[in-house]
């Protein structure tokens, strides 16, 4: 399970405090320490820790007295808010063009998820908003992702816009646009091409793919098992195409956390959803909040 080392050595570390009647700063200071260290072994980006533990010790120290809560329990408040806050504080919700359809840019490197989670989200997107998506096929330098797109799009039993492997993918972009609008679909969900690396040639593609359809929403898949790369590929997708979310796929798998409690702080971007497994209806929006309530038990 996700988190299982950090939850069980925070949970471990909190216990000490929930009953205390008195915290003294000397308490404050061992937990913070123990925060730390629970948060690195994580792999959460050591200035992430750094800043989060100062503005914890400050606020646990300076805590205001709350009559309904034992000393102890305010200051897990306060590493509860803190942690919130860290991984974005509100759900942040996906936008709707005034003037549909909403486009929205899916790109990231190769086996984060991409192609999955575009099949996933226009599930998502007609499920719970009852949307109608258009699935476009961009990535025309790996055969077997039109393919896998192609197949996606049947078992949901959806339309999938593609021109195989010749066409340039921003003119595939530009048609599939045209055919949204012809058709009426309220939603354009382009599954660009990936690579290893980051790399300038498939940059340039994106970034005209970006000027070309004008996107809504330009979302980052990474893979929450890549722990800090995970953080690096989003700082450089972000720099380059000022991405405007993140969803962070396999966090069904047994990763640290380090990437779900680092993207935000570093980027600035928020991760709006969770890839939960391999199947079509296994993506769940980003709380912020039940998610630091479950490291924190
Ligand atoms: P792409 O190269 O980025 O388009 O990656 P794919 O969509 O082909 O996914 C790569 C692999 O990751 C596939 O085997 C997917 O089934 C798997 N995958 C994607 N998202 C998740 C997830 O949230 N959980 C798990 N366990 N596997 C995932």
């Amino acid at each position: 399970m996700a988190f299982e080392g950090l939850a069980d050595r925070l949970q471990n570390t909190i216990k000490k405090i929930t009953g205390r009647g008195k915290v003294s700063e000397q308490d404050v200071k061992e937990m913070t320490r123990e925060i730390r260290l629970a948060l690195l072994e994580a792999d959460v980006n050591f200035k992430v820790v750094k800043e989060l533990i100062g503005r914890i010790k400050e606020r646990a120290v300076g805590q205001e007295v709350m009559e309904s809560l034992t000393p102890g329990q305010q200051v897990i408040k306060v590493v509860k808010e803190e942690l919130t806050e860290l991984m974005g504080g509100e759900q942040s919700k996906i936008a709707v063009s005034d003037r549909p359809p909403t486009v929205i840019m899916m790109v990231g490197l190769q086996g984060a998820g991409k192609t999955t989670t575009t099949g996933k989200l226009a599930n998502l997107l007609r499920k719970k908003h009852n949307r109608s998506p258009l699935l476009v096929a961009c990535d025309v330098y790996r055969p077997a992702a039109i393919k896998q797109l192609e197949t996606l799009g049947s078992q949901l039993d959806m339309p999938v816009f593609s021109m195989g492997t010749e066409a340039n993918p921003v003119d595939i972009a530009k048609k599939a646009m045209e055919k949204a609008k012809e058709d009426h679909h309220d939603y354009v969900l382009i599954d660009t091409a990936g690579r290893l690396h980051i790399d300038t040639d498939l940059m340039e593609e994106l970034e005209q793919i970006k000027a070309t359809v004008q996107p809504d929403e330009i979302f980052l898949v990474v893979d929450a098992m890549t722990g800090q790369d995970a953080v690096n590929v989003a700082e450089s997708f972000n720099e380059l195409l000022d991405i405007t979310g993140v969803v962070l796929t396999k966090l069904d798998g047994d990763t640290r956390g380090g990437a779900a409690l680092s993207i935000k702080a570093v980027t600035g971007k928020s991760i709006k959803f969770a890839g939960m497994g391999e199947k079509l209806d296994q993506l769940e929006p980003f709380h912020p909040e039940r998610m630091a309530s479950r490291i924190l038990g």
